[in-house]
């Protein structure tokens, strides 16, 4: 199954693609920490998206989709992948799907996580994260608003949605029996 997690920063989208990845046996890839594990090790891509990852905005397209495509490539993800991060824009879906179709492969759906505003801030500002600092965290779902949410517009025939307020393990639940209409 190839699936892409979609939500404002702060839904839980990491926590899940973990679980999901366990629950359906794929690897889970996540842009914001291949990123930040280049910023970690210091590496010319990390030094390229380090200033954008601290202003809370989008690293560049073309830095973001060669990194990904890299990824997909890999041989862990040709039976499906849980991808939480990306893309984060229309221009990223539309080069998403140029790699798959170069694969032979495409997308089966795309996961929302529907959670208010409200608690996505408080939860961000409790985590302490390098970019969790006021000022990004808003600025960071000012850019989803705008950048990511008409993705679910343009993956309208594909997109199923999950209420992500709750305990961990029934969230979990709730996406893997969305998951199973799109299989
Ligand atoms: P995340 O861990 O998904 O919240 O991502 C942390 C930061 O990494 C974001 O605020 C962006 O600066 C950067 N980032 C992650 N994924 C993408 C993406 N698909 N496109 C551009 N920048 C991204």
């Amino acid at each position: 199954m190839r699936v892409v997690l979609v939500g404002p920063p702060g839904a839980g989208k990491g926590t899940q693609a973990v679980r999901l990845s366990e629950r359906l046996g794929i690897p889970h890839i996540s842009t914001g920490e291949l990123f930040r594990d280049n910023v970690g090790r210091g590496t010319a891509l990390g030094r390229r998206a380090k200033r954008y990852m601290e202003a809370g905005e989008l690293v560049p397209d073309e830095v973001t989709v060669a990194m990904v495509g890299d990824r997909l490539g890999a041989g862990d993800a040709t039976n499906g992948f849980v991808l939480d991060g990306f893309p984060r824009n229309t221009a990223q879906a539309k080069a998403l799907a140029e790699v798959l179709a170069d694969l032979g492969e495409q997308l089966d759906a795309v996961l929302q996580f529907d959670v208010p505003t409200d608690v996505v801030v408080q939860r961000l500002l409790a985590r302490g994260r390098d970019d969790d600092t006021e000022d990004v965290v808003r600025r960071r779902q000012q850019v989803y608003l705008e950048e990511t949410a008409p993705l679910l517009e343009h993956y309208a025939d594909i997109l199923v949605s999950i209420d992500a307020v709750g305990p961990v393990g029934e969230i979990t639940d709730r996406a893997v029996d969305a998951l199973a209409c799109r299989r």
